[in-house]
C-alpha cells in the first residue's frame, strides 16, 4: 500500500505518538494484565520498520498499524500480545524484516501471528483475493489455532474499510464486495455485531452511494418525529423501571442503514413503510450475574403491562444463547402510534458480549488468572462454533444478496474467483468469460447452489457455478441474454463455426429430399415448409435439418405433395373453393353432404363419419394429423375434423378452435378412438412450488432417471422462495403425463405439477 518515500513532519510525529498514546491509554484502562513495555517496543519496532513509507491518502503508514491495534484492543476486546501483533502486522509483507526477525525480538507467540497474518494478506484474504469457499472453512480452523490472527485481521479490514475513500475506485468496489461477502458475515460468526454492522454499512456506502445517500438524508429528515414517538413510547416504561428502583440505561437502537436498504429491497417496499426503524434497548447493571434472567423478566412483564404484546416475537436468548455467544431477552409490542416496536433487554455483560463477542467473556471473568490461559478458554470456545457451525462453509457466504442499480456487479466462481461483469449479466456470461469452450457447452448454472437456467440473471455476491454439457451446442437465441460484449462476440463465432456444415447438410437433405419426392422447390413448397418447421428462412431451415433438430418426415411428404397437387388444382378451376363453400354455406343438409364432399376429396378414401374414426400410427405412418392449435398426444380426448384436403385433423375437445369448427362444419366432424402404436409426442408440463435447496436436482433426477422419460427442455424461473418450472417431455400418450404428474406432486415441496397446452 506504500507509495510514496519521505520524511515525516514534525506535525506528523506528534501526530503519530498521540495516536499510539490513545492505544496505550485504551489498554491501560482494560482488565489486561499490563505489559506496557513490550507493546512500546513493538510500537517503536513498526515504526522505524515503516519509516519514511506513506499510504495512499498520504498519512505516514505507521498510523494504519496503530488504528488495527487500538481497534483490536478497544474495540474488540483483545490483550497484549495482539496488541503488538496488530502493530507488526504489515512489517513483514511491506518491508525487509523477517518472521524469524520479529521472534527474536518478541518471542514466538507474536512472530506466529505475524506469519498467519502475513500469510492471508497474499492469499484469500487478500487484495489478490481467491475466496475459495470450499477451502474457506479449512483456511479458518487453520487460522483459529490462533483466531486472533483472525481477529486482528478483522480490525485490519475494517480500517482499511474506514479509509477506502482514499483508494482508487476500481478497488474501492472490489474491497467493499469481498467485506460484504467474507468480512460481515464472519464478524457475525464470531460474534463481533458492533464491527459486523460498520462492515455492512461502510461496504454499502461504497457499492450504491446513491442509495445510501438517500436513506441516510431519510433517517435524518424523520429524526425528530422518530423521536418524539420514541419519547412517547419509551417514558411510561422508563418511569415504571425507576420506580422498581432499577439502574439502566435505555436507548432508541436505530437499525443500520444496510438492514434498512436490505428490508427495503427483499420486502419491495419505500422507506416510509419499514416500520421497525428502531428498537429500543434496555440495558441494566447487575452485579450479580445469577440474578440477570429474573430482572430480564420482571422488566419483560412491566412492558407487557403497559403495552400489546406481539404473541410470536417473544426470543428468549437467555435461557438459549445464540451459537455465537448472544443473550438477551426480545420482545415486540405496540406502541401508541399503532406500530410494532421492538424491545432489548440486557444486562451490562449480556451488552458487552453483544457489542464486542467473545472477547467480552473473558473480560467478565474473575480472578488474577494468567491472559494466556483465560484467552485460551474463549479461543477454543470459538473454535468449538467454527468446527461445528452448520453443514458448509458456504453457507457463511451464501447469505448476502446485493442491490441491482450499480453499473457492475462481481461474482465468484466455485473456485473462488473474482468476476466483474456488467448488470443483467447470466449465468451464461459468466460461462462465456471463463472460456469459450465452457460458453458453447453451458446447459445450466448453480447460483448459490440453486439449479437455474442459463438465462438467469446474476447479482452481486452471487456465487456461480457452470454446467456443462459435451452434447450441447450454441443457440442463436443466447444471444438476447448474453450482457457481456466478450459473451456475444464469443457465441457469435461459435455460431458461424458451428453452423457452416450444418448448413451445408441441411440443405443436401433438403434436395435429396425434394428430390425424392419428384415436386419442386418452388416458392410455395419452401413457404409451406418454413412454416411448418416455424423458421424464417431458408438457412434456419437447412440448420434444423442438418442439426438433426428436424427431419423431413411422413407429414412433410404429404405437406408438400398437397401443395403441389393444389398448385395443379389451381390451374384447373373451380375444385377446392367449390368444396369449402359447400361446407360452409350447406349445413342443414348435413346428410348429404359428407358424400359428395368425400367423392370429390381426390386421391384419399372416403370418410364415413357417423362411425367412429380409429385414429391409427404404426411403423407405416399414420391416417391423421396433430392441430397446432392445441397440440393434443394419444390417450387425450379428441375430435377428428376432415380438413380441406380431405385428411383428418386431430383436436383437443376442450381446443376452442374445434367447437368453433363443430359448430360450422358440423358434418366434418368424426368421433374417434386411438390406436396408436409407435411415435413419441411433446407434452407440457408446468410444476411449481416452494424453493429448497435441491428440489430441482431431486425433480430433474426423478423424471429423467427413475422413470426413462425423455426431457425436452426445462426452464425453470425462482422468484425469492417459489420456483416454476416448464417441462417439455416425449411420451408415448397421455397417461404417462397423469402418472407423472402424480409422481413429481409428491415431491416436499411441489405444490402443483399439471399439464399446460
Ligand atoms: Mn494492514
Amino acid at each position: 500500500m506504500s507509495t510514496e518515500t519521505s520524511y515525516t513532519t514534525p506535525q506528523e510525529e506528534e501526530m503519530i505518538e498521540a495516536a499510539f498514546k490513545e492505544v496505550l491509554d485504551g489498554y491501560l484502562r482494560s482488565n489486561h494484565r499490563k505489559k506496557v513495555e513490550i507493546i512500546e517496543r513493538a510500537y517503536r519496532f513498526a515504526k522505524e520498520a515503516h519509516q519514511g513509507i506513506r499510504r495512499r491518502s498520504g498519512e505516514p503508514y505507521i498510523l494504519h498499524p496503530i488504528a488495527v491495534a487500538k481497534i483490536a484492543s478497544q474495540e474488540i476486546g483483545l490483550g497484549s500480545t495482539s496488541i503488538c501483533a496488530a502493530l507488526l502486522h504489515d512489517v513483514v509483507e511491506d518491508t525487509d524484516y523477517t518472521v524469524e526477525d520479529i521472534e527474536q525480538h518478541f518471542g514466538p507467540k507474536i512472530a506466529q501471528l505475524v506469519s498467519g497474518l502475513t500469510k492471508i494478506s497474499g492469499g484469500i484474504f487478500g487484495d489478490k483475493a481467491s475466496v475459495q469457499a470450499e477451502n474457506f472453512r479449512r483456511l479458518l480452523l487453520t487460522m483459529s489455532e490462533d483466531i486472533r490472527v483472525v481477529l486482528i485481521k478483522m480490525a485490519d479490514r475494517l480500517h482499511n474499510m474506514r479509509t477506502l475513500g482514499s483508494m482508487a475506485p476500481n478497488k474501492q468496489y472490489k474491497i467493499a464486495g469481498e467485506t460484504l461477502y467474507i468480512y460481515a458475515p464472519l464478524a457475525h460468526r464470531l460474534g463481533l455485531f458492533a464491527i459486523k454492522t460498520e462492515l455492512e454499512d461502510l461496504s454499502f456506502k461504497y457499492e450504491h452511494p446513491k442509495a445510501y445517500e438517500e436513506i441516510t438524508a431519510k433517517i435524518a429528515e424523520s429524526e425528530a418525529r422518530r423521536s418524539k414517538i420514541y419519547k412517547d413510547f419509551s417514558a411510561p416504561i422508563t418511569e415504571k423501571l425507576r420506580e422498581m428502583g432499577l439502574k439502566f440505561e435505555a436507548k432508541a437502537r436505530m437499525k443500520s442503514v444496510y438492514s434498512i436498504w436490505r428490508k427495503m429491497d427483499t420486502k419491495h417496499i419505500p422507506f416510509e413503510e419499514v416500520y421497525d426503524l428502531y428498537a429500543m434497548r434496555i440495558i441494566f447493571d447487575c452485579d450479580d450475574p445469577a440474578k440477570e434472567k429474573s430482572i430480564c423478566w420482571n422488566i419483560y412483564s412491566t412492558i407487557t403491562d403497559l403495552y400489546k404484546l406481539h404473541p410470536d416475537r417473544t426470543r428468549d436468548w437467555i435461557s438459549n444463547p445464540k451459537a455465537n455467544g448472544y443473550q438477551a431477552l426480545h420482545l415486540t409490542v405496540m406502541g401508541p402510534d399503532g406500530n410494532w416496536v421492538e424491545v432489548q433487554i440486557r444486562s451490562r455483560r449480556m451488552d458487552e458480549i453483544a457489542e464486542k463477542g467473545f472477547a467480552a467473556h473473558w473480560k467478565y471473568k474473575t480472578g488474577e488468572s494468567d491472559e494466556e490461559s483465560e484467552l485460551n478458554m474463549w479461543l477454543q470456545t470459538i473454535k468449538d462454533i467454527l468446527e461445528n457451525p452448520e453443514p458448509n462453509a458456504i453457507d457463511f457466504l451464501d447469505t448476502l444478496k446485493l442491490n441491482l442499480f450499480a453499473q457492475e456487479i462481481v461474482v465468484f466462481t466455485p473456485k473462488g474467483e473474482l468476476i466483474t461483469l456488467p448488470v443483467n449479466s447470466t449465468v451464461l456470461d459468466v460461462a462465456f468469460e471463463l472460456h469459450s469452450h465452457i460458453g458453447c457447452h453451458c446447459i445450466a448454472g448453480k447460483v448459490n447452489h440453486k439449479l437455474v437456467p442459463l438465462s438467469h440473471v446474476l447479482k452481486s455476491g452471487d456465487q456461480v457455478e457452470v454446467l456443462t454439457s459435451q452434447s450441447q451446442t450454441p443457440h442463436p437465441e443466447w444471444m438476447e441474454f448474453l450482457a457481456t460484449a466478450k459473451g456475444r462476440t464469443r457465441l457469435r463465432a461459435a455460431l458461424r463455426k458451428e453452423q457452416v456444415p450444418v448448413m451445408a447438410k441441411g440443405k443436401e437433405i433438403f434436395e435429396a429430399f425434394i428430390a425424392e419426392n419428384h415436386v419442386d422447390a418452388t416458392n410455395e413448397i419452401v413457404t409451406a415448409l418454413l412454416g411448418a418447421y416455424r423458421v424464417d428462412n431458408r438457412e434456419q431451415l437447412f440448420i434444423k435439418l442438418g442439426s438433426g433438430e428436424a427431419e423431413l418426415d411422413d407429414y412433410a411428404v404429404k405437406l408438400v405433395k398437397r401443395v403441389s397437387r393444389k398448385a395443379l388444382k389451381a390451374k384447373s378451376p373451380g375444385t377446392l373453393k367449390k368444396i369449402s363453400r359447400f361446407f360452409s354455406f350447406n349445413t342443414s343438409k348435413e346428410k348429404e353432404s359428407a358424400a359428395p364432399a368425400a367423392t370429390q376429396i381426390q386421391s384419399a378414401a372416403p370418410i364415413d363419419t357417423k362411425s367412429t374414426y380409429i385414429l391409427k400410427q404404426d411403423d407405416n405412418g399414420s391416417n391423421f394429423h396433430f392441430a397446432s392449435c392445441c397440440s393434443p398426444i394419444p390417450g387425450d380426448e379428441v375430435l377428428g375434423f376432415i380438413d380441406d384436403n380431405g385428411e383428418v385433423e386431430v383436436h383437443a375437445m376442450n381446443c376452442p378452435r374445434a367447437l368453433a369448427l363443430k359448430a360450422s362444419f358440423g358434418p366434418r366432424i368424426l368421433s374417434t378412438a386411438w390406436h396408436v402404436t409407435s411415435g413419441k409426442f411433446l407434452a407440457r408440463i408446468r410444476i411449481e412450488g416452494i424453493d429448497r435447496f435441491g428440489i430441482l436436482q431431486e425433480l430433474t433426477s426423478l423424471i429423467s432417471s427413475h422413470l426413462g422419460i425423455d426431457i425436452r427442455r426445462l426452464d425453470i424461473e425462482a422468484h425469492d422462495e417459489v420456483f416454476t418450472c416448464d417441462l417439455d417431455v416425449k411420451v408415448e400418450e397421455a397417461s404417462v403425463v397423469t402418472d407423472l404428474c402424480n409422481k413429481v406432486k409428491k415431491i416436499d415441496g411441489v405444490k402443483i405439477a399439471t399439464r399446460i397446452k
